[in-house]
């Protein structure tokens, strides 16, 4: 299987707009939403079956058995996280704060706090005529790279079969994105012709070339600033990295994605440019959709 793996160095340059339409042009068999702090994905996918949903466990933290508790605050005195709270000698854990140390089950004298898994989300997948996996972290859970890495791994598990994977990725070049880079054919770095997204777009570009994975970038909202655009298609060239085209700021892309469509089953211009980019990376991949 060949993995595309769509990324931003920022939330909002458009990369779900642009991997909805990739899993459009190419009829995909198999994609993921690995943006597991914000997933959107299956909006404008197209995507209708109901999902099996399983939980994701992250790491530990601590919990009180009030039965056993002779409230001698030994464990919220120790706590360094401040996670345990009395109310009326009622000690409880603040879910939230814990990081799950353990000195808390150290200290107690009683054995009433012991350490227990921690559902940190929900992976979900939905299998049927094509493999579509995605998960939702939990609110103040961490862990998020290692729930990309199980979106990805079930992802492959459960559509081997399929050609070409295409994966919306998480913006930024935090846990997840280095997560979803691992093991993918190529890289799509979508921007926009601003400082800050020329300069986001040299970060992500030194995860991804860090990760020795081939990446090519693409400009969204291209001739709102023609002179930015320039800039970093320059700057791509000096760089040897494929710069595979611009999408035009196209008001038909925000009316389809408010009516939950893929910009793919509209007829505009930028529709037409995301298309072009689309044949440019399949030849560069060598897949024929
Ligand atoms: S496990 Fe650590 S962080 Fe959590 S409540 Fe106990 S002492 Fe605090
Ligand atoms: S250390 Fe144990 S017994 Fe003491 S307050 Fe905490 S939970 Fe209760």
């Amino acid at each position: 299987m060949k993995k595309l793996l769509i990324l931003s160095g920022k939330g909002g340059t458009g990369k779900t707009t642009v991997a909805s339409a990739f899993i459009h042009f190419a009829q995909a068999k198999a994609f993921a939403d690995c943006d597991v702090d914000a997933p959107n994905l299956h909006i404008v996918a197209g995507v209708d079956a109901e999902p099996q949903k399983s939980d994701y466990y992250g790491s530990q933290k601590a919990v009180i058995n009030t039965d056993k508790c002779v409230s001698c605050d030994m464990c919220r005195e120790k706590c360094r996280f401040g996670a345990i709270e009395s109310t009326d000698e009622k000690y409880k854990v603040n879910e939230f704060s814990c990081e799950g140390c353990g000195v808390c089950v150290a200290v107690c004298p009683t054995g009433a706090v012991t350490l227990a898994d921690d559902v940190a989300g929900k992976v979900e997948l939905y299998n049927g005529e094509c493999v579509f996996c995605t998960a939702e972290l939990k609110m103040g859970r961490g862990n998020s790279g290692k729930l990309v890495s199980t979106v990805k791994s079930t992802l492959q598990k459960n559509a081997h079969d399929a050609p070409l994977a295409i994966i919306d990725g998480s913006p930024g070049i935090g846990c997840p994105v280095i997560a979803s880079v691992s093991g993918v054919t190529m890289v799509l770095i979508v921007t926009e012709p601003t400082m800050s997204g020329l300069s986001d777009l040299k970060r992500i570009l030194k995860t991804v070339t860090a990760f020795h994975s081939r990446a090519a970038v693409c400009v969204n909202k291209a001739d709102i600033n023609n002179t930015m655009t320039a800039e970093i298609e320059n700057y791509c060239e000096e760089n040897k990295i494929p710069f595979v085209g611009t999408i035009p700021y196209d008001k038909q892309a925000s009316v389809a994605i408010n009516a939950g469509k893929s910009i793919a089953e509209t007829d505009c211009t930028a529709k037409q440019a995301i298309k072009e980019i689309f044949d440019r990376m399949m030849r560069m991949m060598e897949v024929t959709p």
